[in-house]
């Protein structure tokens, strides 16, 4: 479950994808099977399998990666109406065993006010 992912990959460069944002902690990407009109993933580049094993130590980094969601979500033009999601373990739904956030960004939402 841990080490090499896909994302490992792309982070070093090895698979050429555009990065949406980067600093020294992240990156993020456009997902490649989009669920909504916005799908971007923001990938710390420390490679923590899931969410639950992030531990007290990655307290900043886990912080840095929620603020930049929303910095990113709001530059990426969703306004105040987008959903941040963490899919935890394979029964929730995560495939790639390095830990991301889901940008969903959705105009239906704004548009209802949701
Ligand atoms: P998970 O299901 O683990 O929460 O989310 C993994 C996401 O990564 C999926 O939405 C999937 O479409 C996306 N994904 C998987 N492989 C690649 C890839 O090679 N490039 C990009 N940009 N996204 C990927």
């Amino acid at each position: 479950m841990s080490g090499e992912t896909i994302f490992s990959k792309i982070i070093r460069g090895d698979i050429p994808t555009e990065f949406v944002y980067e600093d020294e902690q992240c990156v993020c990407i456009a997902d490649i099977n989009p669920q909504a009109p916005v799908h971007l993933l923001v990938i710390p580049r420390k490679p923590i399998p899931r969410l639950v094993d992030a531990t007290p130590e990655d307290r900043e980094l886990l912080g840095h990666l929620m603020i930049k969601a929303g910095d990113i979500a709001r530059a990426a033009g969703c306004g105040d109406a987008f959903r941040l999601i963490v899919n935890n373990g394979e029964q929730a739904g995560q495939t790639v065993f390095h830990l991301h956030l889901h940008i969903l960004g959705n105009k239906a939402y704004t548009e209802a006010g949701l």
